[in-house]
């Protein structure tokens, strides 16, 4: 599909745009979004960019009854000089096939995807917040939207993407956050959809998530849904350990998301000369390793908060608390580093930034 083909309907009525020093996340939508529909048979066809607008759904289509869609989740920055950047935006869509092929909806084109949201963010490009610490927050999504109560793949689709200024994750800097490992709840076990980045993961974490946030602590820890033995994830992070100077992440199991922040991390660890250790790791060896001494750090990394040190886990009533409760150093220099390099504010050894166009801002 080529771009030419792209409608572009501007809206005649711009909304206004919020305070960037008040913005929450994902409560405001820029004026536009993009929308694409998929015929079977047709395959992927009429790509636009419309007003923000309410769907038109009938109610029997088929996301609302068993859940067939898949999400991203990404940002762009505005540069000191003005050129809008996106973090390894192409991860986001070849993941999105990968989640795609798990949920039984067609791929979409990688380099058209990238096309129409370059297009998109320039549309909207004065949506792009300036104030540090702040970006466009980019959902892209597909849902299956063929009007039929049948179990099985549908054959009609929307791919839409929408975006919405974000402020900065740490309002008063980088803090660490309280986690509490879960013993009862189960997120994914191998063999189900853990990998694909899909709604249902979300809906089946939310009554762990809330048993935790009343005992006050922000997130939980998935372990795997077996045994309840081996740490898998942090709510929509990896997580990474640092244990008598080695760091330990656990490995890609089939039920762990693939994070784009974790392999950017594993990267840049290995770039600064660290051993990183993909394994399994038991949440006992954590607790040995708190109760030695050697538990040095602990994090989460995911696209929203880039870096989050944990500075507490609650497992059974065991409490561990890390580093004081504050960040490490370790925690602390990635994310100053990773943050630096998404916003063009540091060298990009890794080629990892794209450039929406030069200077949209004059
Ligand atoms: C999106 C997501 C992550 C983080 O992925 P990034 O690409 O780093 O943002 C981790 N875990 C889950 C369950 C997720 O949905």
């Amino acid at each position: 599909m080529k771009e030419q083909e792209m409608e572009i309907t501007l809206s005649t009525t711009l909304k206004e745009k919020p305070k960037e020093d008040k913005l929450e996340f994902g409560k405001t939508f820029t004026d536009h979004m993009f929308i694409m529909d998929y015929t079977q048979g047709q395959g992927w066809h009429d790509p636009r960019i419309v007003p923000y607008q309410p769907l038109k759904l009938e109610p029997s289509a088929m996301i609302f009854h068993y859940g067939q869609s898949v999400f991203e989740g990404l940002k762009a920055y505005l540069t000191e000089d003005d050129e809008i950047i996106l973090f390894r935006p192409e991860k986001n869509f070849e993941r999105l096939n990968k989640s795609n092929d798990r949920l039984c909806i067609p791929h979409v084109d990688v380099d058209f995807a990238l096309t129409a949201l370059k297009k998109l963010i320039q549309v909207d490009k004065e949506w792009v917040p300036k104030l540090e610490g702040t970006s466009l927050y980019i959902r892209p999504f597909i849902i299956a939207t063929e009007p039929y109560l049948g179990v099985a793949p549908a054959g009609h689709y929307q791919f839409i993407i929408i975006m919405s200024p974000v402020g900065s994750y740490y309002k008063e800097g980088i803090h660490p956050v309280k986690i509490a490992v879960e013993t009862q709840f189960t997120r994914a076990v191998h063999g189900g959809t853990g990998e694909a980045k899909t709604g249902g993961n979300y809906a089946s974490s939310l009554k762990a998530q809330e048993v935790s946030e009343k005992m006050g602590y922000s997130q939980v820890l998935w372990l795997d849904g077996v045994e309840k033995k081996y740490v898998e994830e942090v709510g929509s992070m990896n997580v990474f350990f640092k244990i008598d100077g080695e760091v330990i992440t656990p490995e890609l199991n089939g039920s762990i998301l693939s994070g784009i922040t974790r392999t950017s991390i594993i990267e840049l660890l290995n770039h600064w000369g660290y051993q990183v250790t993909e394994r399994k790791i038991s949440m006992e060896e954590v607790y040995n390793a708190y109760k030695s001494g050697k538990l040095e750090e602990a994090f989460g990394t995911g696209t929203a908060a880039v870096i989050s040190p944990i500075g507490e886990f609650l497992w059974n009533d065991e409490k561990m608390v890390i580093q004081n409760g504050e960040t490490g150093p370790l925690s602390r220099k990635l994310y100053d580093t990773l943050t630096a390099i998404q916003t063009g504010k540091q060298e990009d050894p890794f080629n990892w930034v794209t450039k929406v166009s030069e200077k949209v801002r004059v």
